[in-house]
């Protein structure tokens, strides 16, 4: 091995190419409708566009302080407490992150030592391994398995996976890709194995308002001794439709937020300076905008799942996030990645395959991933083509 390289360093080769570009160069290409990526058709709430032009004309320009606007924290913390009775100290127990992916980074990286081992729930959200490997630490992933339509914990797996190497596990509820909801059965076990081996959790809650069919998050730090050793991250990006924002935070006790926040200030230090005082804003008074936001989503989610049933595949249950999982087997298309390649120029619609998020491929091998935070005119001419497909 050569000490300097012009490749990227060994740990992070891995993770040179994404899926997710390949395919919405597939298809810009084809003219497809892009059901692959995971971002809105539409913009936040119109108050909190306001907040962020007027914070800019107000000067509100240069660093804001380390761990975030005052303002923000304190919405933060309050939010969590009006919300599910979770009390954080504005000052020492919240921190702003440059999305919810610094708030993964930074934990990650600042909290566990090189060659110990971070548990990721699989299918699981890439920069969850990326910064497993930047921290030079081991993921143990431990899959979600079938339940009756929809997925479960396998719980055997992740009772074997905690050993005394592992530091961390790294949770998402509600679940990208799958659209999973943990049921409060599988949090219980995740909150004992931690308390039982001294592990930290790191709760990625970026979906927490968006569950559908009258269910109601429930945070793992709600849990009964989780407080204590959980980072909950959560961001404006899909509470709020502002992914290009960036502005994320985390939650817990002192030390491990202070332990984050020592990687992250060197990260970038800071950032999203003037949507930063527009989230808090939004946190404060448009909760009720949140709630038609997840509304439309859980009739958009029914649209695309009953579209993609018409046209004869498999269909799991989404329970949340803007993400439906489905099997094209029975329309005869066994590898969801080769499928994905072809069905820009077949059908004019883009997908990601669900083998993007695994290490096991065989199993995950032929699924693959729709979103449908669209608008509903691209949803009814993305059904259209798909019927198609037959
Ligand atoms: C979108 C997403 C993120 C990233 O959030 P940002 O605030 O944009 O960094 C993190 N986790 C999951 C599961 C996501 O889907």
């Amino acid at each position: 091995m050569t000490v300097v390289s012009r490749h990227p360093v060994q740990r992070l080769q891995p993770f040179t190419e994404t899926i997710f570009a390949e395919m919405s160069r597939l298809a810009t290409e084809h003219g497809a409708i892009n059901l692959g990526q995971g971002f809105p058709d539409s913009d936040g709430p119109a108050s909190m566009l306001a907040a962020a032009q007027q914070a800019i004309a107000d000067g509100h320009n240069q660093y804001p302080p380390g761990p975030g606007v005052p303002e923000l924290r304190q919405a933060v913390a309050r939010h969590q407490s009006t919300e599910y009775g979770l009390d954080y100290d504005p000052d020492r127990e919240v921190l702003i992150t440059v999305g919810a992916t610094e708030g993964i980074a930074g934990t990650i990286v600042g909290l566990v030592e090189p060659g110990a081992e971070v548990i990721l729930i699989e299918p699981y959200y890439d920069a969850y391994a990326a910064a497993v490997a930047m921290a030079g630490a081991v993921r143990r992933v431990v899959p979600l398995v079938p339940d009756g339509d929809g997925f479960a914990l396998d719980r055997d797996a992740l009772t074997a996976a905690f050993g005394p190497r592992t530091a961390a596990i790294i949770i998402n509820s509600p679940h990208n890709p799958t659209g999973t909801v943990l049921s409060d059965d599988d949090l219980t076990l995740i909150a004992q194995l931690c308390q039982e081996h001294d592990v930290i959790a790191v709760a990625d809650e970026v979906y927490e308002h968006l569950i559908f069919d009258g269910r109601k998050h429930h945070p793992l730090a709600t849990w009964p001794g989780m407080r204590e050793r959980t980072i909950r991250i959560s961001s404006a990006a899909k509470t709020f439709n502002v992914t290009g924002w960036k502005v994320g935070w985390l939650s817990g006790p002192a030390d491990l937020v202070g332990a984050a926040r020592t990687a992250k200030q060197f990260m970038s230090y800071v950032g999203s300076g003037p949507f930063q005082p527009a989230v808090a804003h939004a946190l404060d008074h448009e909760m009720d905008w949140v709630a038609e936001s997840a509304a439309a989503l859980e009739r958009k989610r029914t649209l695309v799942s009953d579209a993609l049933r018409e046209a004869g595949f498999g269909v799991h249950r989404s329970e949340g996030t803007y993400f439906v999982c489905a099997d094209p087997r029975p329309l005869g298309f066994h590898d969801g990645d080769e499928f994905c390649r072809t069905l820009p120029e077949r059908a004019g619609v883009a997908a990601v395959p669900v083998s993007a998020f695994v290490d096991d491929a065989a199993t995950w091998q032929h699924m693959v991933r729709f979103a449908f935070a669209k608008d509903d005119k691209v949803i009814v001419e993305a059904a259209a083509r798909l019927a198609r497909l037959r």
